[in-house]
């Protein structure tokens, strides 16, 4: 049986965006559920526009999201080198076969000369094209040429006449006008080749069965089913996934926040979330389902499940995957997941203990059903790491003025202070707090509002108790003796500032 073998094929000019994630998915979906193999090609011919970094970040992206390929640059192969600068040697005899055979002649039009053409065929109201000028050139011009220091660009002949059909596993058939399709140059004038040439060549080098890519390679498909003819290749499967516009079907730009993989974790989401988004833009499982893992995705995925219309990205749907993801992935994955956040912050140290390790892990547990990213896990967790935060202004004229707050504060210091320090659970300290409310008879609000006040600056958050049994006797016993110093001196002094201290 035929093994399938799959590419994803970036150009590094940049960071890996979401588009391009999808496209890498999609591959790395269909490979893995066929029992393929799935080549990651660097498509750095175009050296001008290449930055190394982008070769770094494309990849990490891509192991950060979980996507790993059987052959690459990092790792080789049967087929390699799998960067396209390093297939030079293979572009040129390819080339040069087309010469011999006459499917290619040398085109010896200048820039300046080839944007002239267009102008015209512009004005005279045609689509531009090439007018073919160099296609019959006769020994002693083409000569003349060489001798006058113009060095040439090479270029196919395409068909003039009939049509070519791209059998899409996406798409059906699409037809194309041979009479539209230009005379490709496959070698620029600099011996390098271009896109659509070396992506032929080496698809058929590497025996890629399947090629799913963007839409927008749709109208490139033609000439390259022409190139795969006159150089004798098998033709592959192609598969073209529809676009990702924004909500308002515009295409996705930097003003509808961030695309790029990178940005995404570093604005705190998971890739578990980010994987299960990308599948659902433009392929669904057939049901309402919409949180899967990784697996399930790949146990379900099919191409002719992909949708021909364009997908629409809604970061809603996506922040909202991610607090699902959150709150229901187990504990010590989500701790991995915040770790560099906590570190980035001075909350936990570089190389943190087993006891630092467990107390994150408890403040995550009391925090993550409430936050939708790692960043606002971080900064709803502030309190648990450090102690010189600000009581919120509402919150000190609602809970801290209330007459008598500072006795109820410590009735309810002195019933924490009783419970002891290896008994300092979330239940006992709910009792011994319930205990005081009932003596005092007065409402659990009155006790437990400048409490969390007191805890934590905040008027919201996570259970009172979470948060007393996560920070532990000492702490609470401190943090409540400050909030009544900071009362007696600020707001019964009539003082307006808000300082802890
Ligand atoms: N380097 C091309 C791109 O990044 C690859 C297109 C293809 O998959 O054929 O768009």
């Amino acid at each position: 049986m035929l093994t399938v073998r799959v590419r994803f094929a970036p150009s590094p000019t940049g960071s890996l965006h979401i588009g391009g994630a999808r496209t890498a998915l999609f591959n790395w979906l269909f490979a893995r559920r066929q029992g393929g193999v799935f080549v990651l090609r660097l498509e750095d011919t175009d050296t001008g526009r290449n930055i190394e970094e982008a070769v770094t970040q494309i990849q990490s992206s891509l192991r950060w999201l979980g996507l790993d390929w059987d052959e690459g640059p990092d790792r080789g192969g049967p087929y390699g080198p799998y960067r396209q600068s390093e297939r030079f040697e293979l572009y040129r005899k390819e080339a040069q076969r087309l010469l011999e055979n006459g499917h290619a002649y040398w085109c010896y039009c200048t820039p300046e000369e080839l944007a002239r053409q267009r102008e015209e065929a512009r004005k005279r109201g045609e689509v531009p094209r090439y007018d073919r000028r160099c296609c019959e050139l006769d020994e002693a011009t083409r000569r003349a040429k060489e001798v006058a220091g113009i060095r040439p660009a090479l270029r196919v002949r395409m068909p003039r006449t009939g049509t070519t059909v791209v059998r899409d596993l996406i798409r059906g058939e699409v037809s194309f006008d041979n009479s539209t399709l230009d005379d490709i140059i496959i070698q620029k004038s600099n011996g390098g080749p271009t896109y659509n040439f070396a992506c032929v060549v080496d698809d058929a080098a590497m025996n890629i069965t399947h090629v799913i890519r963007a839409e927008e390679h749709l109208s490139n498909t033609p000439k390259q089913i022409v190139l795969y003819q006159l150089l004798g290749y098998d033709l592959p499967e192609f598969a073209h996934v529809p676009m990702i516009l924004a909500p308002d079907r515009s295409k996705l730009s930097k003003r509808h926040g961030a695309t790029a993989v990178e940005e995404f974790r570093t604005d705190g989401f998971l890739p578990e979330a980010i994987v299960n988004y990308l599948a659902l833009l433009g392929w669904s499982p057939g049901d309402e389902r919409e949180q899967m893992t990784l697996e399930e995705i790949q146990s379900l995925f099919t191409l002719d499940a992909v949708s021909k219309h364009a997908a629409i990205y809604d970061v809603r749907k996506l922040t909202w995957l991610n607090a699902q993801y959150l709150n229901s992935l187990p504990l010590p994955r989500v701790v991995e997941a915040v770790l560099p956040f906590m570190q980035e912050a001075g909350y936990v140290s570089r190389d943190p203990s087993a006891a630092e390790v467990d107390y994150l892990s408890r403040v995550v547990e009391a925090v993550r059903s409430r936050i939708h990213t790692l960043v606002e896990l971080r900064d709803a967790a502030t309190y648990f790491f450090r102690s010189d935060y600000e009581y919120e202004e509402k919150g000190v004229r609602k809970h801290f003025s209330k007459p008598g707050v500072i006795d109820i504060l410590a009735r309810g210091c002195e019933a924490l202070a009783g419970v002891a320090e290896d008994r300092f659970t979330v239940e006992e300290t709910e009792k011994a707090y319930r205990q005081v409310i009932e003596r005092l008879g007065i409402p659990g609000g009155a006790l437990i509002h400048p409490t969390r006040l007191a805890l934590s600056g905040r008027t919201v958050g996570p259970g009172l108790f979470d948060i007393i049994a996560t920070l532990g006797k000492e702490e609470c016993l401190a943090r409540i003796d400050r909030a009544i110093d900071w009362i007696e001196s600020f707001v019964l002094s009539g003082a307006k500032m808000n300082k802890p201290f």
